[in-house]
């Protein structure tokens, strides 16, 4: 028998009427022939609120004790949907991430999959039951602990799941009908994609879409899990397909550019004249990956100063550093260099947090080129003011002001003729 997993975000199980309308769902592939695992999230909202808990007793608090509270709102939705499915005269049985097991990394808070064991799923299936999994959650196997996946985690348990049990596909059904060429509430004009690679996908979601967990398209691509991300809002007898996330060769028509995504969560960083010798860049960003601070965008620029500030009289020149982190390390990381200012020796320090990162992501630009030159001139027409500038092989990344968000993805979704037709 061919199976399925799927997969039920926080607003599909928001309360007892949408548990129903997810148990209508299952019941239509389930009567279609398929073996089902479903994959559940916490009701919308109750994650943060966990989380506002575990904030609200300790400030510091023993990550091992926070995974044992967050994990308890998926542990909660599992339950339910298993006895409303039961209701319906459907076999179902609850399972939470240690009783798969799903074992995972010691990383409490932000743990990572290390094996799906398959065997009492497969019991189950042999059964005849549905297997409803608590996404979010798994153990770590040496210590016994319960572990949670990081935000967004579900997304991950479910492409886990899927390829762990060889299913045929992963739905993941969540409150939007599928994957857009560019966040709608930013641009009206976007349009909803029937397909998109699992490379491009990747980067999308690394650059700031919220569609789906990085790690859960980290694991799709490498187990070619064929994933459909859809919405659990349609009408359970006659469900539109979503967008599915496939490998590129599937893909027939390819535009250059297939989508814009944009991060407010970054924040910029300059320090004025360094001495530009070998060793600067080790001695800045050493010990900012020896902090786990991931350092993103990076500019080098001769200052065109010397050290003392004087030109022309044999001295070594000196260098503006300016790189990006993410919003949550910036207190740390001007923290950290502002106290190693004796040993890298710069001038001075500013920072930025009033910043948005814009990139464009598409496979065809591989085999384009100007794409990017393109969009500087047009940003430029706009009177946008680029601060950095990074590429790759199949996206380019812009660092602008954060008051021109909507103008500039507005601007580059139009160049690259993404916009929907009225
Ligand atoms: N409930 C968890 C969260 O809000 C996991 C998930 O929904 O994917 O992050
Ligand atoms: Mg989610």
């Amino acid at each position: 028998m061919a199976r399925l997993v799927m997969k039920f975000g926080g607003t599909s199980v928001a309360n007892i009427e949408r548990i129903r309308n997810v148990a209508a769902h299952v019941r239509r592939e389930v009567e279609a022939g398929y073996q089902v695992a479903v994959v559940v999230s916490a009701m919308s909202g109750k994650t943060n609120e966990l989380v506002g808990w575990v904030q609200e007793s300790s400030k510091i608090y023993d990550p091992r004790e926070y995974d044992a509270v967050v994990a308890s709102g998926e542990q909660v939705t599992s339950g339910l949907l298993a006895l409303v499915l039961q209701e319906m005269g459907i076999p179902a049985r609850s399972w939470q991430g240690w009783q798969v097991p799903v074992l995972t990394s010691d990383a409490h808070g932000s743990a990572r999959i290390e094996s799906i064991d398959p065997a009492r799923l497969n019991a189950s299936f042999a059964n005849g039951e549905v297997a409803v999994i608590a996404g979010f959650q798994g153990m770590h196997a040496q210590t016994g602990r319960l572990t949670t996946l990081g935000r967004g985690g579900s997304d991950t348990s479910a492409v886990a799941v899927a390829a762990a049990i060889g299913a045929e596909r992963c739905d993941i059904y969540t409150d939007v009908d599928g994957v857009y060429t560019t966040d709608p509430r930013v641009v009206p004009k976007a349009r909803k994609l029937d397909k998109v690679s699992f490379e491009e996908m990747l980067e999308m979601a690394s650059l700031g879409s919220k569609v789906l967990q990085v790690r859960s398209v980290e694991i799709a691509m490498l187990h070619k899990v064929r994933t459909f991300v859809r919405s659990s809002f349609d009408d359970p007898a006659d469900p539109r397909p979503g967008t599915l996330i496939c490998e590129e060769e599937e893909i027939v028509e390819q535009q250059v550019v297939t989508g814009i995504a944009f991060s407010k969560d970054e924040a910029q960083i300059t320090l004025r004249r360094v001495a530009d010798k070998p060793g600067v860049a080790a001695a800045i960003f050493g010990p900012l990956a020896d902090q786990n601070i991931n350092v993103d965008m990076i500019i080098q620029v001769v200052s065109g100063q010397t050290v003392s500030g004087q030109t022309g009289n044999g001295e070594a020149m000196t260098t503006d550093m300016t790189f990006t982190v993410q919003a949550a390390d910036y207190e740390r990381a001007m923290a950290l260099l502002t106290k190693l200012k004796p040993e890298i020796a710069y001038q001075a320090i500013e920072g930025a947090t009033d910043v948005v990162k814009i990139s464009a992501i598409g496979v065809g630009m591989r085999s384009h080129a100007g794409v990017a030159a393109r969009a500087f001139r047009a940003l430029a027409e706009k009177g946008v003011n680029i601060r950095a500038i990074t590429t790759s092989e199949i996206k380019f990344s812009v660092l602008i002001d954060k008051d021109y968000t909507e103008l500039a993805v507005r601007t580059l979704h139009s160049l690259y003729g993404l916009d929907k037709v009225a």
